[in-house]
């Protein structure tokens, strides 16, 4: 008998991405070895097992891995991972999940969304506008769901995915029908040996593989990324919008109107007929707007969808009213920007809670909103030394190391008319799980006032 030669994969890390890569590559033949370093997770470890893929955990076994003829990363495994140095070093190519799904997709079309801030609020958006048009589509990446576990188990002729930048980091053939760029700041820096530029340079891999059919929709308002488009050469139809000029073609806003042009059509909606508030979401809302209209989706259901899409949880979620005063859930502010447009839409005076793992933040870009909307600062977290150094001079701060004391704080802080916000502007590891929970803490203290 012989044996028949065969691809051989290795997947390196076992979470959604890895999984789904895992799933695909042995529904299409090839041979596959899942390896983590840490432990699997019970549901994943039984998928793996009904589906008869080996695995291992809490080791990476060397001999077997760099046997592989092609390694799927997953996303959270930094370059520094001494396996990943070893593969490097052995010149095994490295994919990323959505590579190997790109590979196996056919002729479905594919939107994907990335960027700094908005990612799952932009893509949710345009998979609702797609649905709301009929199209038959998956809502896929980084926002929760396999890219390529979808195509292994449900292929549809759409994916409208959420990509991050270590997702975009090793692409190879990947390439988006429309791809949209929502923003660029600085975000994640100790993945990318603390270079902006190698940051600016992973978002742009979303165009690397267009041509003059595929569609590229990004923020002309963006100097990080207009800057970066003057010195690459690209042939994709370029759709830019932009809340500050009148684009040929793209979106804009003017006063109160935004203006979507893409080919002959024309779409104009008043913004304060959109569903989602802050300026912010009308950049998310001119993207997935022109986004729809690339798939030639009606004006109607375009404005249908945009004057009812509701906020996701965890961004700049309503919870209650209490004695006057509202609270606001926006836990997924995990960086200054995010944190600076929560603000930027507020209208009545903020006690602001902040604080949390701080990824090297620069809150001076605060400062102005803050002087201007913020009474009381509700420090929430391990370490407040940074936010006590800019910002004792401005306003009160109270320090808290709780949802609870956090919210108990600022209700004290409060009077009927004031809002408490909740949008820390780091990330959550220090008092928490993730985002997540810091949300649902938050909501449950609020609740229990
Ligand atoms: P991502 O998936 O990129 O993290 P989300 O849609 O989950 O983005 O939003 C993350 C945070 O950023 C939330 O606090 C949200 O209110 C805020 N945000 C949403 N869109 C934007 C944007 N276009 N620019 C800046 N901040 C935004």
């Amino acid at each position: 008998a012989t044996t028949q030669w065969s691809w051989n994969i290795v997947v390196l890390g076992s979470g959604e991405s890895g999984v789904g890569a895992a799933l695909l590559g042995k529904q299409r033949g090839y041979h596959v070895f899942v390896s983590d370093g840490g432990k699997i997770k019970d549901h994943y470890k039984q998928e793996l097992i009904d589906n008869g893929i080996e695995f291992e955990e809490g080791r990476h076994t060397e001999e077997r891995i760099l046997m592989a003829d092609e390694i799927v990363k997953s996303p959270g495994i930094p370059e520094k991972n001494e396996m990943v140095k070893k593969i490097r070093a052995k010149e095994i190519p490295i994919i990323s999940e959505i590579e190997l799904a790109y590979r196996f997709k056919g002729e479905s079309k594919i939107v994907a969304v990335t960027g700094s801030n908005g990612k799952s609020t932009t893509t949710s958006l345009i998979y609702y506008i797609c649905q709301k048009a009929g199209l038959d589509c998956a809502l896929v990446g980084n926002i929760g769901y396999s890219f390529a576990k979808q195509v292994a188990e449900n292929p549809k002729p759409l994916y409208v995915a959420e990509i991050s930048s270590f997702q975009l980091d090793d692409i190879k053939d990947f390439k988006a029908d429309v791809a949209v760029l929502l923003n660029i700041t600085e975000d994640h820096l100790d993945r990318y040996d603390y270079s902006f530029q190698k940051y600016i340079d992973s978002k742009f891999k979303i165009v690397q593989n267009q041509h003059e059919q595929d569609n590229f929709i990004y923020n002309l308002d963006d100097e990080v990324i207009t800057n970066k488009l003057k010195t690459i050469l690209l042939t994709s139809n370029l759709l830019p919008f932009t809340m500050k000029q009148e684009p040929k073609k793209g979106a804009y806003i003017k006063g109160d109107q935004m203006m979507l042009k893409v080919n002959e059509e024309r779409v104009s909606m008043n913004i304060y007929d959109f569903a989602q508030t802050g300026k912010h979401n009308q950049y998310n809302t001119m993207a997935a707007g022109v986004a729809a209209m690339t798939m030639d989706i009606r004006k109607e259901k375009i404005r249908e969808a945009v004057e009812t899409f509701e906020s996701l949880e965890h961004r700049m979620e309503p919870v209650a009213v209490v004695r006057g005063v509202e609270f606001i859930n926006d836990s997924k502010a995990t960086n200054i920007n995010s944190t600076w447009f929560a603000l930027e839409s507020m209208t009545k005076p903020v006690i602001l809670i902040l604080g949390g793992t701080d990824k090297g933040n620069d809150y001076s870009i605060l400062e102005s909103l803050v002087k201007e909307k913020v009474k009381t600062i509700v420090c929430m977290g391990v370490d407040n030394t940074k936010i006590h150094a800019a910002f004792d001079k401005i306003v009160p701060i109270v320090d808290t190391a709780s949802a609870h004391d956090a919210v108990q704080a600022s209700f004290d802080a409060a009077e009927k008319g004031d809002v408490v916000l909740l949008s820390p502007a780091c990330a959550s590891f220090d008092l928490f799980k993730n985002y997540e929970d810091r949300g649902k803490q938050f909501k449950e203290a609020v609740k229990a006032l």
